[in-house]
């Protein structure tokens, strides 16, 4: 895998962004003629572990389907979240083992996939997705179950974790043998591989005959065919409450991801800092509230949902462009909703 590193700041200056934002009343009424309904005739099955990928599982699929498949799909997504996860034991941290030590390791078919496919994602998204930031991310306490609020860590901590600038593009992968050439290089495949299990999730489904599904993995949600005579209506979340900013109807086969900066968050230092770091300034990403990516590939919308929530409120725009991401839905701290386009034209007010 050779890919050429990105220096992301001087190549996004130039492309412009700023296009007019509108309010929640008025995204609403935009898509008022969109109007659509619920599913019905889907059993709902709420299951197994409550935190996989530290979120509840969900998954809706037609009655017909066997209990055999269900089972399947659970297991392989379980699977995935255990041994994919970036600090608990499993082929990811394994890996980072290795690549702390300079020592080259053989991983497995599915994590040499997650190397390829994130560096091909590093790349596009022009560094503000990189999943060989890890350290930093450990750094700033969110590799645990429970976070715990404290200090902030300082900047002698997070200086030299700057400086290495790990990229995955840099990662030496043949076949399955991996080596790395930066110690600071350390996985965490978070912002991307709850897309990658939904992607295999449908796969699987298709595989086996099923032509209508809904896989939600706690704000990452897939979806394929529709329940019944209407498409699958799916709501984006209220940051500041409860319930649904608005409806969505899916068309197809197509994920609806959305990065939140208060999913996960804790204290540090006397601020409220989120999970989602800028890997240039190493620091919690500032601005957006929220950013949904809707995508036929689920690992893309996965990955360009934290980039463009990183890029932040005047560069999401020119980004999303860059990563041809055409129906993507922004919300600001001040409460606006600033859709695309596309994106204004899908939404409907929730039922
Ligand atoms: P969520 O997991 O809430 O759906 P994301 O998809 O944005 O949100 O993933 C956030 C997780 O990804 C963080 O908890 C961290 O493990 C990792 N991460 C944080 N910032 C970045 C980044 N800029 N690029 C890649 N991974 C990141
Ligand atoms: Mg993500």
């Amino acid at each position: 895998m050779q890919l050429t590193p990105t220096p992301r700041a001087a190549t996004l200056t130039d492309l412009t962004a700023a296009a007019p934002a509108c309010t929640r009343r008025q995204v609403l009424r935009h898509a008022a003629a969109l109007l659509a309904w619920p599913a019905a005739g889907h059993s709902a099955l709420t299951t197994v572990d409550d935190h996989l990928f530290g979120s509840p599982v969900r998954l809706l699929l037609p009655p017909a389907v066997s209990r055999g498949v269900r089972e399947q799909v659970l297991a392989g997504l379980t699977q995935r979240h255990r041994r994919w996860n970036a600090w608990k034991p499993g082929d990811v941290s394994a890996l980072n083992g290795a690549l702390r030590e300079g020592r080259v390791a053989r991983t497995t078919p599915a994590v040499a996939a997650l190397l390829r496919g994130a560096a091909r994602l590093e790349r596009l998204s022009l560094g503000h997705f990189n999943a060989g930031i890890g350290a930093l991310v450990g750094a700033w306490g969110f590799h645990a179950d429970r976070l715990v609020h404290g200090a902030a860590p300082a900047a002698s901590q997070l200086q030299p974790l700057l400086q290495a600038r790990p990229s995955l593009v840099e990662l030496e992968l043949r076949g399955l043998d991996v080596r790395g050439h930066n110690p600071q290089l350390q996985l965490d495949f978070g912002a991307y591989a709850k897309g990658v299990a939904l992607d295999w999730a449908l796969d699987t489904l298709q595989q086996q005959g099923v032509t209508s599904a809904l896989i939600d993995l706690g704000g990452n949600l897939a979806a394929m065919g529709q329940p019944g005579e209407r498409p699958w209506q799916v709501g984006i979340r209220d940051p500041w409450g409860d319930g649904v900013l608005t409806g969505l109807l899916t068309q197809g086969r197509e994920a609806v991801v959305t990065s939140g900066s208060y999913e996960r968050w804790r204290v540090a230092g006397g601020e409220r800092v989120t999970h989602i770091l800028d890997p240039l300034t190493g620091r919690p990403a500032p601005g957006l509230v929220s950013l949904t990516v809707v995508h036929a590939d689920a690992g893309l919308a996965d990955a360009a949902a934290t980039a463009l929530l990183v890029a932040g409120p005047a560069r999401w725009r020119a980004l999303a462009a860059h990563m041809r991401c055409d129906t993507v839905l922004a919300v600001h701290a001040d409460g606006r909703l600033e859709p695309t386009a596309a994106m204004a034209a899908r939404l409907v007010p929730m039922r």
